[in-house]
């Protein structure tokens, strides 16, 4: 491991797409003093593991308000770092078949309407204009947002890191925090073996891994990993070039276009909580037997290779943003239940605003460790 600095103003905890936007919006607003520490190398949890699908359309206030705040960073993003997000913005796709969830969408068009988010309801025949290839005999509608679509995830952390190592922040691969001292209710030091370094702020961005770095601050986060598969096929010209990212909504089945051939993934039929991050190979035959039903023409394709990562999911499905009460100095920027690729650039600019002391873009006791005691939280809807 590089040689630790004795102190940092802020230590960040994990070198994923959140933590690397964390540091990288610290240094727009002039925090200068930041060190990253990650335990393997960057990009190596969930980050590296994603479909790095990107929208709008969720069924909170607080969600889309996320959204709405990453969108533009994440359009900009080549002329802000330098480096292209590969930004397909071909639209998400969602296709409604129940009752019970056609209810939600016509609520999710108002809230749309009202903050500006232009998705539009599509009838089955409008539907199947975007995709001629698709199924659309049980489909009731469709919510479609040409705003939305998939980036490169990798791309965002090179570019979020690249500028903030630039602008002074240190980052430091192989470092594992395995303590958190505090003293007088503040964090003092994190500590890593026998190395400890000092600082006044650690922010906990370790993905699903992010309870144990919260433990060792005695905090109590309730974030549980659950497995996600994603298979790709081999190169397919069965399908248009450029099609949106469709989601099955029903059964969580979605799809798009990964490098001329097809990346899809579906939850399990059973959740297990756990760390295990092999391929789940039961989802195969369901992933295959919804792809025939919906995309037909897929039966002409062959699957290349499959891998899986971490959803980091929270009772409500929203993560934990901001400071977390005692030990004072302690954020939380985890839990994002399968959405920290879309909600990244939102969650760097809340988090150097808290720490800086700014008036925070939204409002952060939605978001507060706090909510489950409360009995506040409510939970999204429209998660995959
Ligand atoms: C199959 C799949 C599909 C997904 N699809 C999407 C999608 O379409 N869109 C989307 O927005 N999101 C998606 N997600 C979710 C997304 O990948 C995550 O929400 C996001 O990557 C979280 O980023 P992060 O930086 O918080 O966590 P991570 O990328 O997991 O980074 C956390 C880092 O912390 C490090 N760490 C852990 N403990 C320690 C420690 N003690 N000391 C030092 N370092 C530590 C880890 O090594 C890791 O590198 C998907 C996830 C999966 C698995």
């Amino acid at each position: 491991m590089t040689e630790l600095p004795r102190s940092a103003s802020v230590v960040i905890v994990g070198a994923g797409v959140v933590g690397a936007s964390i540091a990288f919006h610290l240094t727009q607003r002039g925090v200068r003093d930041v060190l990253v520490l990650e335990r393997d190398r960057a990009g190596a949890g969930s980050t590296g593991k994603n479909a790095g699908g990107i929208r709008l359309q969720f069924s909170s206030e607080i969600n889309v308000r996320l959204s709405l705040l990453s969108v533009p960073e994440i359009e900009r993003f080549a002329d802000i770092t330098g480096v292209d997000a590969q930004f397909h913005q071909v639209g998400y796709l969602f296709l409604v078949t129940t009752d019970r969830d056609a209810a939600a969408f016509e609520r999710s068009f108002q809230l749309w309407n009202r903050l500006g988010v232009p998705a539009r309801r599509l009838s089955a025949d409008e539907t199947r204009e975007l995709l001629p290839q698709l199924n659309v005999s049980d489909v009731r509608f469709a919510s479609f947002c040409q705003r939305d679509g998939y980036a490169d995830p990798s791309s965002l952390l090179r570019g979020y890191l690249t500028c903030a190592r630039a602008a002074g922040a240190r980052v430091v691969e192989g470092a594992r925090v395995d303590g958190i001292d505090v003293e007088n209710g503040s964090v003092n030091r994190v500590r890593l073996g026998a190395q400890a370094v000092i600082c006044e702020h650690v922010v906990d961005a370790a993905g699903a891994w992010a309870g144990e770095v919260a433990a060792l601050a005695g905090v109590a986060i309730p974030i549980t990993p659950h497995r996600r598969t994603i298979f790709v096929t081999e190169a397919f010209d069965g399908l248009p070039e450029r099609f949106p990212m469709v989601i099955d909504f029903a059964t969580g089945f979605y799809f798009h276009r990964e490098s001329g051939g097809v990346l899809m993934g579906m939850p399990p039929v059973e959740e297990v909580d756990g760390f295990r991050e092999d391929v789940d190979w039961d989802v195969l035959p369901r992933v295959v037997e919804r792809a025939l039903y919906r995309v037909p023409v897929l039966e002409r394709a062959r699957i290349k290779t499959g891998w899986a990562g971490l959803y980091e999911d929270t009772p409500d499905a929203h993560p934990i943003v901001g400071p977390v009460g005692e030990p004072r100095g302690f954020l939380a920027a985890c839990g994002f239940s399968g959405h920290g690729v879309m909600h990244a650039p939102a969650i760097g600019s809340l988090v150097s605003e808290v720490v800086t002391g700014a008036r925070p873009s939204v409002e952060l006791a939605l978001l507060a460790l706090d909510r489950f005691g409360k009995g506040t939280a409510v939970r999204e809807h429209n998660v995959i």
